[in-house]
């Protein structure tokens, strides 16, 4: 009886010796970043489970409403973890909000007027905004813009924000009323933002214009750090329930989190002026949302040392990564550029073929609602899209470079990506 993980992997996966000589090199490589690691994990489980015990949470919160949803007090003791959590005045944690760019949606329109601008100050920013800002071509409509609301951006400057040209911005233009700050890479090739960077854009910003918004798009940021925005200033964040904070035990939502008054107003826009967070039945899902925010200290670091494991090992193959596996990381996503479409497909039909979801299928390349180029999205996960679950998802747009993301148990991550590089350097593709 065979009971070697390697063996089983040559002999189910057919993964060849050059991929097990990498994949030992690399584990060799990557055990002693995890340390680092571990201790964050620990801190923030002690930081979650005290702000539980706090808020007194108990059976009777895990049941739902119906109808309006008034009074529905697992709904509201969860916003109140989740202020606790980020060390916040108020949160808005919901089922209801589709995705996290539903709710970064309703942070920017409850926050903004006519003639207001939103400055973004890292360049592009996620391309499901490009619709919501009113810069997506010919799908701009009930956009920002369509409201009045201008925009304008400063690019990054050899991969930093660029702080001249933010304070001539902030001087020159009293319009500015928010500034975007997202902290993952996107579908960028740069470094997420550290917790630590943000605090001194924040204080740089706040310095020069005490009154503008420091709106941070925290998505695949949670629990990667110590500290998070709200730690050091920002004054909204928003982000999505399928990725790290819902511990891959969430099935949908969005949270926002940050000063009342900012939270109210995107409020009024999830719902409507005047009802807000007050209303909005359950579902029967606040448990799973519990749960998730419980153990998602955890799974953000399964997928951090996926991640981290995966830029080593495809380093040591000749690709290049960002970040690199002895890289600080901000978020959970590693870029992998391949500089070939077909590797880039290749490698995503990979982590599909490794999912335990959906291992059957071939993902393909698809016009993706939100999205302007092409997208493939390998995609094997029990909650449909979850991204903390292992994932890998590509615009197929030169240089051809795949995000892979997530991975419930390191161990799965490993797989997978095993899969996905051998699918590459041991296929026939002729
Ligand atoms: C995932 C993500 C979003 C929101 O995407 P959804 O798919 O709508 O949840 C926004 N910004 C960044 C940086 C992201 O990674």
């Amino acid at each position: 009886m065979i009971k070697n993980t390697k063996e089983q992997l040559k002999n189910i996966y057919k993964i060849k010796d050059n991929v097990i000589d990498l994949y030992e090199r690399a584990l060799n490589d990557v055990e002693p970043e995890f340390a680092k690691y571990d201790e964050i994990r620990e801190f923030n489980q002690l930081k979650v489970l005290h702000a539980f015990q706090e808020e007194r949470i108990s059976d009777s919160h895990f049941t739902n409403s119906t109808g309006y949803g008034y009074g529905d007090i697992g709904r509201d003791a969860l916003d109140r973890v989740y202020a606790r959590v980020f060390n916040a005045e108020a949160a808005l944690v919901r089922p209801h909000f589709v995705n996290g760019t539903h709710a970064i949606g309703a942070a920017l329109f409850g926050n903004l007027r006519p003639n207001d601008t939103m400055l973004s100050i890292v360049g592009a920013p996620y391309d499901t905004l490009n619709s919501i800002i009113g810069i997506a071509g010919d799908k701009n409509i009930g956009s920002l813009k369509e409201y009045g609301i201008n925009y304008k951006q400063i690019d990054l400057k050899n991969g930093k924000v660029d702080l001249d040209a933010v304070r001539e911005a902030l001087i020159e233009d009293k319009s500015i009323k928010l500034v975007h700050i997202q902290r993952s890479t996107g579908y960028g090739w740069r470094n997420s933002l550290l917790v630590s960077e943000i605090k001194e854009i924040i204080s740089f910003i706040k310095n020069i214009r005490k009154d503008v918004i420091c709106f941070v798009d925290n998505c695949y940021g949670e629990f990667i750090d110590t500290i998070e925005p709200t730690d050091v200033g920002a004054d909204l964040i928003a982000g999505s329930l399928i990725k790290n904070i819902g511990g891959g035990i969430a099935p949908t939502g969005g949270y926002i989190v940050g000063k009342s008054e900012y939270v109210t107003q995107a409020a009024y826009r999830l719902t409507i002026p005047g009802i807000g967070g007050e209303c909005g039945s359950t579902f029967g899902v606040m448990r799973l949302l519990f749960q998730g925010l419980f153990i998602a200290p955890h799974v953000a670091m399964e997928a951090v040392k996926g991640a981290i494991f995966c830029s080593r090992i495809m380093e040591l193959a000749g690709f290049e990564v960002l970040p690199k596996y002895n890289e600080k990381r901000s978020d959970i996503i590693q870029s992998i550029k391949f500089n070939d479409k077909e590797k880039l497909i290749n490698f995503c039909k990979g982590i599909q073929q490794g999912s335990p979801v959906d291992s059957f299928l071939q993902c393909e390349p698809w016009d993706m609602p939100g999205y302007e180029d092409q997208i493939i999205m390998a995609a094997g996960a029990f909650v449909q899209g979850s991204s903390i679950e292992l994932s890998a998802d590509a615009p197929i747009r030169e240089p051809y470079i795949a995000y892979l993301q997530g991975g419930l148990t390191f161990d799965h991550a490993k797989i997978g990506i095993l899969i996905a590089l051998n699918k590459i350097l041991n296929t026939d593709n002729k």
